[in-house]
């Protein structure tokens, strides 16, 4: 999947990109056009989202792994077994990377290697570092689930002191980000655009199914307010999360 380079001035990209530079590590040379840097549009991104990908390097062997995140402020909260080895090697300090997608649609071109997809996406880099405070730690377990669900915290019993103790939970700062956004139609060659072949966007969405209750579920429980609300949501055509 490629795109068309497109020739874009510095100073459209800065004021696209808005005012909060990059770091060398963090600045898109590749499409800088689709940059965007400013804490509300990579807030936005993570808003809308709930899974990650987890990269860093352990014993010279690189992992991603897929993990379940939270936003509080300018940090993003993870958490997990305190054996899993993820969360561990973040744990001894490893630098870790961060990655957030969501997938907005096909981009079906005319010739083949001009396909791509639309997508808001994030690249978060750092060091995290655990908490082990067992009031923060409530709390940033707390808006994790909050995150995935909001509403639900309160619906649940609250983690208890054994469950506490086997969970590791760090938090990574939102200090160094990137955030890239490609919106649009395909970007064909000029010289394709006569072809007979259908091009452009199939948008995607994603929606909840009817939820479906654990038979263990007395009948008498019904739906609770964070299930209807999401149902709610989405079926109401809004970005699901
Ligand atoms: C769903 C999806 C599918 C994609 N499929 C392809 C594909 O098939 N082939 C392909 O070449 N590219 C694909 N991309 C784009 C890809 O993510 C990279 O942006 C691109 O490959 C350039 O990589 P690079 O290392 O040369 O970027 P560079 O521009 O050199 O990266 C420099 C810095 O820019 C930032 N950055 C780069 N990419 C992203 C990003 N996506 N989101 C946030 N920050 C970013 C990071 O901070 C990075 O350290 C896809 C992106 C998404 C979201």
């Amino acid at each position: 999947l490629c795109d068309a380079w497109e020739v874009i001035g510095v100073s459209q990209i800065a004021a696209r990109a808005g005012a909060v530079a990059p770091s060398a590590r963090t600045r898109v040379r590749r499409h800088p056009e689709r940059a965007r840097y400013e804490p509300a549009a990579i807030a936005d991104i993570l808003d809308g989202n709930f899974l990650c990908h987890l990269g860093f390097v352990a014993r010279d062997q690189p992992f991603v792994i897929p993990t379940l995140y939270g936003r509080d402020g300018e940090r993003v909260l993870l958490h997990g077994s305190g054996a899993s080895r993820a969360l561990r090697a973040l744990d001894e300090g490893f630098p870790c990377s961060v990655a957030v997608t969501s997938v907005d649609g096909l981009v079906l071109a005319r010739s083949a290697m001009h396909h791509s997809v639309n997508y808001r996406s994030v690249l978060l880099l750092g060091v995290a570092t655990a908490i082990v405070d067992r009031e923060e730690k409530v709390e940033a377990l707390r808006i994790i689930v909050e995150h995935v669900l909001p509403g639900r915290w309160d619906e649940v019993r609250p983690p208890s002191e054994q469950e506490l103790r086997a969970t590791l939970v760090l938090s990574l700062p939102i200090d160094e980000a990137s955030a890239k956004v490609r919106t649009g139609p395909p970007k064909d060659d000029e010289a394709d655009v006569e072809l007979p072949v259908w091009a452009g966007v199939v948008p995607f969405a994603t929606a909840c199914l009817d939820p479906v209750a654990d038979p263990s579920v007395p009948a008498d429980v019904g739906l609770p307010a964070s299930v209807l609300a999401l149902i709610g949501r989405t079926r109401d055509g809004a970005a699901a999360r």
